[in-house]
């Protein structure tokens, strides 16, 4: 029989996990002739009773497994720890607070088992305030139209991963981590599995403006170059129009020697000139940092969908 292992990120979710175990079991439960399913918790140092209860449940359920970080390290390092210690022929990964449904997991199921690697659960509606929609609605927006990959709109971490594109995951080294376009990188066969988005069921969001902001940061440095290369382009369009206006200048000079002040012609033309000349060479420099800044970060090349070789048995 298959094995599924649910990974569930938490962070002050007391009021959540009664609910979120009896519905998870639930869905396990109607699953139970095809799948082994299992419960993998990371505590991400909560301060309230979350973990307690989750070792309470473990005592009941053997399907429970929970681990703690030894402080909060942030949801995507939560969902990280769990991806690494999963061990299942496909990880769903999931939100604790009921924002995203247990009961989706069935259609992420069937779309695996139709041959997707990455079934990502995309809101078709969300039930979030007007604050949260339109960052989140300007953000994506923006990824999507810098990022190098294509990192599918209106999705957040909630997928199922096959086996395969979790042992990619863990090939990837790098600290500030974005998950959905690391996932979006490694490739493989994705498909979308639309769901409606509910409101969180209790506590409150460990989300903030400040984590959010962070969590964009590392979508947009971490997958586009357009920054480095916005320096470039401001420097180069400075320096060509400087140039031409230098010419200008000193033609209308030598045309009519009274048309400027002594000395001033030579001043601004050379600001300009230095200015222009500095962005662009800022920008090379930048072009060299964006480079370590890729070696550094020691993506995997490539991942094989397909390796067939030797003699066919
Ligand atoms: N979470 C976490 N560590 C944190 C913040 C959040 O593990 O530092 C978990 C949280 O328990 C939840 C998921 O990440 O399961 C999503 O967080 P939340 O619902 O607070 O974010 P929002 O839905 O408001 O964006
Ligand atoms: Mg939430």
């Amino acid at each position: 029989m298959k094995t599924i292992a649910f990974v569930l990120p938490i962070y002050n979710e007391q009021d959540n996990i009664p609910v979120l175990y009896e519905r998870l079991t639930a869905v396990a439960a109607s699953l139970a002739d095809r799948f082994a399913c299992e419960f993998v918790f990371v505590d991400d140092g909560s301060r309230d009773r979350s973990l307690p209860l989750l070792r309470a449940l473990r005592e009941n359920d053997d399907r429970v497994s929970v681990y703690a970080l030894a402080r909060n390290k942030g949801h995507q390092v939560a969902v990280t720890a769990g991806l690494d210690v999963a061990d299942a022929d496909a990880v769903i990964v999931m939100d604790s607070d009921l924002q995203d449904p247990p009961e989706v997991a069935h259609a992420l199921i069937e779309a695996w088992e139709n041959g997707a690697d990455v079934a990502y659960a995309k809101r078709r509606t969300r039930n979030d305030g007007f604050f949260k929609r339109t960052s989140a609605g300007v953000f994506y927006w923006v990824l999507s139209k810098m990022a190098r990959i294509e990192i599918p709109r209106d999705t957040g971490d909630f997928r199922l991963l096959d086996h395969r594109v979790v042992e990619e995951l863990r090939r990837y080294p790098e600290r500030n981590r974005f998950l959905r376009g690391m996932v979006a990188e490694i490739g493989f066969s994705q498909q979308a599995v639309e769901f409606d988005r509910d409101a969180r069921h209790a506590g409150k969001t460990g989300y903030p403006l400040s984590k959010m902001v962070k969590l964009a940061a590392d979508g947009i440095i971490g997958f586009s170059s357009f920054p480095l290369r916005l320096i470039s382009g401001i420097g180069l369009v400075l320096a060509v129009i400087a140039g031409v206006w230098t010419v200008y200048l000193a033609v209308s000079r030598w045309v009519d020697p009274s048309s400027s002040v002594e000395g001033w012609t030579f001043l601004a033309a050379g600001m300009f000139l230095l200015g222009g000349i500095q962005m662009l060479m800022l920008g090379v420099l930048g072009n060299y940092i964006g480079r370590i800044y890729e070696e550094v970060q020691a993506r995997p090349l490539y991942a094989f969908s397909v390796a067939e070789h030797g003699p066919r048995r």
